[in-house]
């Protein structure tokens, strides 16, 4: 149990022990030998340059299980289409064995390149020590806080108009600790992990964020009610940090009604900032409204790396190999991606496809009222591009 516990908790680097401040730049005066040989901490600071050679960027690309594969398929099909300058390093990561092996082989490339695209890893064992590949490739490459962000589509009937919300979410600690144990036979404890480091740099990212992106409101999301030292330091550091940005308005809702709230009147919403499992449920409510999983994609970030992918994080294994799957998820984190690495030029050709094909063509896949296949709605998109 200790060595399975240390283990684990290697895989949360603020409880390993290393020391993290949000703020704190390596100071000008430092040498470089000293950054990388005497001062951990500061080392993590300092700016990796992504892979980039001859203009291109080198890109990890995980296809995953399920769905992830084909939908990779119409990415690299549309990049090619527009030669976006983009190399992909595809590594596949086999579900059915214990070992972690593929999945380290996976982090050192998104540590090499900076810079990621996946589909859902699944993890098929189901003992207690083999832990989700998806959380531990968040983990190792302390990415902290999750993105998502979620506008509505005119051409796709919904209950609800207009929805333009963002959701960020705490994305490495919390209800995803992954510390189980039965203390006694038939008590098993689960550790929900909040420590103040990370809440204040995802709380500071979501202000950062709002502020960026000209939005009015930041509501933290939490059932500080019942957990009041958990959720509750959450609230309060959400809190302190919002009296840094006056222009910002911040208030606070339990989560229970807040998914109520979410469903009846969703326009209230600007920025949702809240803890891994609410972020969790919360994205696949907001995507439920938007008209369901195979639209919205999220995004990754820690202070290196970033890692896109679709939104609601589903693998889709009913649907895998049907041609019936919503490609937009994918090619919507594909453009994420595009942006991230200064690529707007091309972002914007793909994100005015995809809305062209979706609200002026009106060809899309069954799961949003359309008859199209996965693979007419590519073709659709690719004759937008050569608009
Ligand atoms: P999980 O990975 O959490 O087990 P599933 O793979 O079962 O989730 O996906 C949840 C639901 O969303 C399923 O009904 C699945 O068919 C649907 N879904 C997921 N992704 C897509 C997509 N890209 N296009 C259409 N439906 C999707
Ligand atoms: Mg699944």
């Amino acid at each position: 149990m200790a060595v399975r516990l240390l283990t684990k908790l290697k895989l949360i680097p603020e409880l390993g022990g290393a020391a993290y401040s949000s703020s704190a730049a390596a100071p000008a005066t430092i040498s470089d030998f000293d950054a990388q040989h005497k001062t951990p901490v500061i080392r993590k600071q300092k700016h990796i340059p992504k892979a980039h050679y001859g203009g291109r960027h080198a890109v990890t690309m995980l296809p995953g299980g399920g769905i992830g594969p084909e939908c990779m398929g119409y990415v690299r099909e549309i990049f090619k289409y527009i030669g976006a300058p983009i190399d992909f390093e595809v590594v596949d990561i086999d579900p059915n064995v214990d070992n972690d092996e593929d999945v380290q082989y996976a982090i050192t490339t998104i540590k090499r390149n900076g810079v990621g695209i996946k589909g859902n890893i699944e993890t098929k064992s189901e003992a207690s020590y083999v832990t989700s590949r998806n959380v531990a490739l968040r983990n190792e490459l302390d990415m902290y806080a999750y993105v998502m962000h979620c506008k509505s589509y005119s051409g796709i009937q919904t209950r609800h108009k207009d929805i333009d919300l963002a959701i960020i979410r705490q994305n490495t600690e919390g209800e995803y600790a992954m510390l189980e144990h039965e203390s006694v036979h038939g008590v098993i404890e689960s550790m929900k992990v909040v420590t103040a480091s990370n809440s204040e740099r995802v709380c500071r990212f979501a202000f950062e964020y709002a502020k960026r992106t000209g939005r009015k409101k930041v509501t933290t999301v939490h059932k500080a009610n019942i957990m009041k030292l958990s959720d509750g330091l959450f609230l309060e550091t959400s809190r302190r940090l919002a009296k840094d940005y006056p222009d910002i308005e911040h208030n606070d809702m339990i989560i229970d009604n807040c998914c109520m709230q979410l469903v009846a009147k969703p326009h209230q919403f600007d920025v949702m900032l809240m803890t891994n499992l609410y972020g969790s449920i919360v994205s696949n409510v907001v995507c439920g409204l938007m008209g369901g999983a195979g639209i919205c994609s999220g995004r990754n970030y820690g202070e290196h790396y970033a890692v896109f992918e679709p939104g609601t994080r589903n693998t889709g294994t009913a649907i895998a190999g049907k041609n019936i799957a919503n490609p937009i998820a994918m090619i919507s984190a594909s453009t994420s991606l595009l942006k991230h690495l200064g690529h707007y030029f091309h972002a914007d050709l793909i994100r005015n496809a995809v809305t062209r094909t979706i609200n002026e063509d009106r060809i899309m896949t069954p799961d949003i009222g359309g008859t199209a296949s996965s693979s007419e709605v590519v073709k659709a998109i690719i004759n937008n591009l050569g608009r």
